[in-house]
């Protein structure tokens, strides 16, 4: 869905008061969970999410009815602003995601989970925005990222889903190399 600047990162104000409201709910508990174990909770649901990241590129905005005329409007027109309204991915989150981790693992670590799924998937929006929107200084990550999706861009729509990393590329052979002559001109 095309949309104003505010509405494409509405979810950066939506979800972290969110994310307040289930600790201070954590905490209210008679018997708080270790922070360790919240803080194992919260990596792994970051982690998951840079998979969570490759499949639904790869699989679903590829592949999928609607949501791929959807992303092939982002790859007619990168720069347009074509994201989720907050609150939709705010109810899908809390539906989908909060509400079957807290089910099975309880609030604290259910609620630490999907926080972790929620920082991943706000790091992979700002990610894309500045690959497409800024332009990094080189040898930085955001420059890495940036070379990475470009080629998904324009080499070749089936490689380089992941936007965060490269890694899931590397793991199912879907990376794209740039050609030898002009790796080094990329730097
Ligand atoms: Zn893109
Ligand atoms: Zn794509």
């Amino acid at each position: 869905m095309k949309m104003s600047r505010l509405g494409y990162f509405s979810e950066f104000l939506l979800f972290p008061p969110l994310l307040v409201v289930a600790t201070l709910w954590a905490y209210r508990s008679p018997t708080p969970a270790h922070p360790v174990g919240l803080a194992a909770l919260y990596g792994a649901g970051l982690s998951a999410w840079t998979l969570i990241e490759y499949v639904l590129h790869r699989a679903v905005f590829h592949h999928a009815p609607i949501l791929s005329r959807i992303h092939e409007a982002h790859h007619h027109d990168p720069q347009d602003l074509i994201g989720t309204p907050g609150w939709a991915s705010a109810s899908i989150g809390i539906v989908v995601v909060a509400g079957p981790l807290c089910a099975t693992l309880g609030f604290d670590f259910g609620a630490a989970a999907t926080a972790g799924l929620a920082t991943g998937y706000l790091w992979y929006v700002f990610v894309h925005y500045a690959t497409h929107h800024w332009r990094p200084r080189r040898n930085t990550y955001l420059y890495r990222a940036r070379l990475r999706h470009a080629r998904h861009h324009h080499m070749s729509e089936s490689g380089n889903f992941g936007v965060t990393t490269g890694f899931w590329d590397h793991v199912f052979g879907t990376a794209l190399e740039m050609p030898e002559g002009r790796r080094a001109e990329a730097g």
